[in-house]
């Protein structure tokens, strides 16, 4: 288990690592929180991008819950052929979207209980929503976040709901909502799975990883002679 991160040192932490990025938004495209709902749950072990690729056209054809249902889990196949699980994807948006006109009238509902009795929604898609749509606090444990979480000292659990927990009980009340997007981009493009870029982490100083990596022979600055 790495060292605890202080918790003194947590805003400092997060206001480096968002990069002057107060409010920062989903990289996934959506117009509508039916269409936000619907890209998560496409994106379970799939890529924003790829997810992004097949989405202006699937809303194009379908973009809201009374055309989703209509177009059924047959018509909704064909467009995401090219992103993982795309076969159980389309049966679970089909009947997600049946049961949003079922049960609440075709809109996404804005609490947890609600969402999570949806198909294919998960506690995590589920904060993805309360959290971009409705503003909530919440903080969705993904791949990114869960490894963050451990490495670099600011929530170090076991499960994904251990360090959801941490995380809820560590960071201020004020950094929570931006906190979700902040640890997510900060661990797409700086705290790399395979390799942390620490020599460039602006959150280094107060990182607690112990095997911080340097900076990489071809990028140091080459000596001259004489
Ligand atoms: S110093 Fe390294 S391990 Fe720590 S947050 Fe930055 S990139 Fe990640």
């Amino acid at each position: 288990m790495p060292k605890l991160m202080k918790r003194a040192d947590i805003p400092a932490f997060l206001t480096a690592i968002a990069a002057g990025n107060p409010d920062p938004k989903t990289e996934l495209h959506y117009q509508t929180a039916f269409q936000l709902l619907v890209a998560v749950v496409l994106s379970a072990q799939t890529t924003d991008v790829a997810v992004n690729k097949v989405t202006p056209a699937l809303f194009t054809a379908a973009p809201d819950a009374a055309a989703m249902a209509a177009l059924g889990a047959e018509g909704i196949g064909p467009f995401i052929k090219s992103i993982g699980l795309w076969s159980a994807k389309a049966k679970n948006v089909a009947a997600l979207a049946q049961l949003l006109l079922e049960r609440h009238g075709g809109e996404v509902p804005g609490e947890r209980e609600a969402l999570e009795a949806l198909p294919g929604v998960g506690r995590k898609t589920a904060n993805v929503v309360l959290n971009e749509v409705f503003g909530q606090p919440t903080m969705a444990v993904d791949t990114h976040i869960f490894r963050l979480g451990n490495r670099t000292g600011i929530a170090p659990g076991a499960t994904p709901r251990a360090v959801e927990d941490q995380l809820l009980k560590r960071i201020p009340k004020e950094m929570l909502k931006p906190a979700h997007l902040w640890l997510i981009l900060h661990g797409r493009y700086v705290c790399k799975a395979r390799a942390p870029e620490c020599w460039r982490c602006p959150g280094a100083t107060w990182c607690t990883y112990p095997e911080k990596t340097p900076v990489p022979a071809e990028t140091k600055p080459r000596r001259t002679k004489g």
